[in-house]
């Protein structure tokens, strides 16, 4: 079965109790029990399992080819349980990308992570770099994240995961932006798959929730699954049914973002106010070929770019838009445009003059004749 087929079944089920095609919400958080102690449907109470989350699990475990996916109450309460799940015969030390997702770093410097591990950042998309960091610093875990944030890097996730396997390393990859859809890192040898659902998965701009789909049944799910459920950062019901209607039509989605996001990447090249288009599906791109070889062909619908005026027309240009909304996050149907460096603050590495954008399913002629008039009143 293909992706896009899988996307549209996998999870779902007539419920059995009225034939309903769409799954009804259950918000009950408590479920019978039976005159002999026992739960013969298999809940007994929703924090611990619920048969909406039950249905999103299975769903997202089906399309990252996993074992098993337990979902959390956002894509953060995912990366949170990956990270302290780190069974403890593993090495503290953990390599991430130098321009790993912004809220990654706080959750490791100011939080109790902090203490329990040590953190190495790396350009991961220098093998030489991962190989030699791999084998200097005997890494319990390696993080990718690809393309990443916002610069749309691109890191071969096979040559990488060897690298790291070699070291004894655990391999996880944040998938968020490509989406199962576009890319499966377990298949290309990563251990353990996140997403954060609240972006192209939930696909809406109207929920939080995250999962972590692991290609074994072993410690590190076992330990993950205990965080789930006795520190509690579980989705909602609702939550989770309006994730699972989202995947029902992420591909047709993914699709559309990816052609829109191509048309603007080759539109904004053509600007002489832009000097550099960040987008993996450009061939100028320089990991072009690991991106269209692992991500099924296409660019995605993420991309950022510079502007040659820097931060005061990076400013005046987001300030021009009438119709792309200036917001953060990404992934839902209204393109978002976003000056990444005021978000993340001091001490980042990413450019002045550089804005993110989310692209969205309108069409996209609509999208550039607005970007054609922010940009021309910037050089007016
Ligand atoms: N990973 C990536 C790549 C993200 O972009 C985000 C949020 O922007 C997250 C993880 C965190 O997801 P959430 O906001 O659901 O906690």
């Amino acid at each position: 079965m293909r992706q896009e087929t899988r996307a549209v079944h996998a999870g779902r089920r007539v419920d059995p109790a009225t034939g309903a095609v769409t799954a009804p919400i259950h918000l009950s958080t408590t479920f019978e029990r039976a005159a002999d102690g026992g739960y013969p449907m298999g809940f007994s109470y929703s924090r611990e399992s619920n048969p909406n989350r039950r249905m999103l699990e299975e769903c997202m475990a089906e399309l990252e080819g996993a074992a098993a996916a337990p979902a959390f109450s956002s894509g953060m309460a995912a990366a949170t349980a990956v990270i302290e799940s780190l069974p403890p015969d593993r090495p503290r030390r953990l390599l991430l990308p130098k321009d790993v997702y912004y809220g990654l770093r706080p959750l490791l410097t100011k939080t109790d992570l902090a203490d329990r591990f040590e953190v190495t950042h790396i350009d991961m998309t220098d093998l030489d770099a991962v190989r030699d960091a791999c084998t200097e610093a005997a890494p319990g875990m390696v993080w990718l994240e690809t393309p990443s944030n916002p610069l749309l890097r691109v890191t071969d996730i096979a040559a990488a995961a060897d690298f790291a396997h070699a070291a004894g390393a655990v391999v996880v990859v944040d998938n968020t932006w490509a989406t199962p859809l576009l890319q499966q890192p377990l298949a290309l040898g990563a251990d353990l798959a996140l997403n954060a659902l609240t972006k192209y998965i939930g696909g809406h701009s109207d929920i939080m929730v995250g999962a972590v789909a692991s290609r074994r049944d072993d410690e590190h799910l076992a330990r993950m699954r205990s965080a789930q459920v006795n520190k509690g950062a579980v989705p909602s019901p609702f939550e989770c049914w309006l994730a699972l209607r989202g995947v029902q039509s992420l591909s047709a989605r993914m699709e559309r973002h990816c052609r829109n996001a191509a048309a603007i990447a080759d539109f904004l090249v053509s600007r002489p106010e832009v000097s550099a288009v960040h987008y993996p599906g450009l061939a100028s791109h320089p990991q072009h070929d690991v991106a269209m070889r692992q991500m099924g062909g296409v660019g995605g619908g993420m991309l950022s770019f510079e502007l040659a005026g820097g931060r005061a027309a990076a400013m005046a240009v987001a300030a021009s838009l009438e119709l792309i909304t200036r917001a953060t996050s990404l992934g839902g149907p209204h393109s978002l445009i976003e000056h990444r460096a005021s978000i993340e603050g001091p001490g980042t590495a990413t450019p002045d003059g550089l804005l993110r954008l989310s692209i969205g399913l309108e069409h996209e002629d609509d999208l550039m004749e607005d970007l054609a008039q922010a940009l021309a009143r910037w050089t007016a």
